[in-house]
């Protein structure tokens, strides 16, 4: 595979008019946009636009003036159309950890007789801390955590559980788990399903309506290029709207937060999924950046990322690395998700020393690079470079340097 047959591919692209979209240092290849999604020109213009005019000028009006009430509401319906749900099933509010609360609540509520919270042992850190939380207010008679390892997951899944809470993609590895078919699974035992699509909402089709999902939650910092800290989302099947309460129940998300009434009465709906006042400088952006999937057929993204992570691993093959690392991603396109991760001994330092070279893609304790592929405005061009980077650093072992071994605060 030689440099020009690569430049042939990206001659095809049909995402490769998005890239000017987007605004990326000079000399950087970006593959860490799992982690946080770069800036957009879109994103950069609203920014300034909301706290210049809107907030600058226009105050307290702005409110109604720029429709920034609307904001949880028109993301949620942008966010829904990437991830497959209908209009009046997906909001935007919190972070991912806080919707867990709300809907792991919903989900017991829903389905008061069992108590068990039935989750992978390494799903995201924060979704089984907050189920831990809910543990400790509610007691175990409420909710109980169960964790089990991908091999037990199906049986696990019996009439004792109340609700299955499933990473989509998982975060390290990047394996895919079957939606449509542990949900079904789920439901025949009467057991509700909580999905976090964290890694896969603007990454790949997702389908979840169509997978018959009860509750999702998502973030937008990822591959939605939200912004550092961009609120997440909530999506409730509309089937469990209305029927009860969630107990973070803030006044954003009361039937008419403006009649300051002291009774709590839940908005209809989705809006009930709110709690307190959104944070308007971060929507805004998100709501900007959202528009450079405007267009955007997932199934294309989905087919440029494979190819993305196939020709990394090619590559990484031809340069002699593959034996040097462990892959710990699957290799069947249809188990992989928008990542890949490998397992290497010295993998911090590795990683700082790919960072000096322009390079950015993260680590994961205790001993796990990563690197994220997203179609919007990564070309195979940049993914040659890279892995012929890689091919350098261990070569020459540059990564032993003094230099790159102290971990920092945020790896
Ligand atoms: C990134 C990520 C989170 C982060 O949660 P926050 O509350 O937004 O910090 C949660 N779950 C998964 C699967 C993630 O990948």
């Amino acid at each position: 595979m030689k440099l020009s047959d690569i430049q042939a591919i990206d001659g095809n692209d049909p995402l490769a008019g998005k890239k000017p979209l987007f605004e990326l240092p000079e000399q950087t290849i970006y593959l860490d946009g799992n982690s946080l999604g770069p800036l957009t020109k879109a994103a950069k213009a609203r920014a300034k636009a909301v706290v210049e005019q809107q907030w600058g000028e226009d105050l307290i009006t702005s409110w109604n003036k720029h429709q920034w009430i609307d904001l949880p509401q028109r993301i949620g319906t942008k966010i829904g159309a990437l991830i497959g749900a209908a209009e009046g099933q997906v909001i935007c509010a919190d972070s991912i950890s806080i919707n867990l609360f709300k809907l792991i609540a919903t989900a017991l509520s829903l389905n008061p007789k069992r108590s068990i919270v039935l989750a992978q042992k390494d799903s995201f850190p924060t979704d089984l801390y907050v189920a831990q939380g809910l543990t400790e207010l509610l007691g175990q008679h409420r909710c109980e955590l169960k964790l089990v390892s991908d091999e037990q997951l199906t049986d696990a899944i019996d009439e004792d559980v109340a609700l299955v809470m499933l990473n989509h993609v998982n975060y390290k590895s990047g394996e895919i788990y079957p939606m449509e078919e542990l949900t079904a699974l789920a439901h025949e035992q009467g057991a509700l399903t909580l999905w976090d699509i964290a890694h896969s909402a603007g990454a790949m089709k997702v389908e979840l309506d169509r997978c018959k999902v009860d509750l999702a939650v998502g973030c937008s910092y990822k591959y939605l290029n939200g912004g550092p800290g961009a609120p997440a989302f909530v999506y409730v099947a509309r089937r469990h709207q209305n029927k009860v309460e969630q107990p973070l129940s803030g006044w954003m998300g009361h039937a008419s937060p403006f009649a300051f009434s002291g009774e709590y009465q839940g908005a209809e709906g989705v809006n009930r999924y709110l709690s307190g006042t959104p944070g308007i400088l971060s929507m805004a952006t998100l709501d900007a950046a959202l528009s450079a999937f405007d267009g955007v057929n997932m199934l294309g993204v989905r087919q440029k990322s494979l190819g993305l992570s196939s020709v990394f691993l090619i590559l990484m093959d031809k340069l002699g690395l593959e034996q040097e690392f462990e892959l710990l991603s699957p290799q069947e396109h249809e188990l992989r998700g928008s990542q890949l991760a490998f397992a290497h001994p010295d993998a911090y330092a590795i990683c700082q020393a790919l960072i000096a070279r322009g390079v950015i893609g993260d680590f994961r304790a205790p001993d796990v690079l990563r690197f994220g592929f997203t179609p919007l405005y990564l070309s195979f061009e940049e993914i040659w470079h890279a892995v012929h980077i890689l091919a350098d650093i261990i070569n020459t072992k540059a990564y032993t340097a003094e230099a790159f071994q102290t971990p920092q605060k945020v790896t």
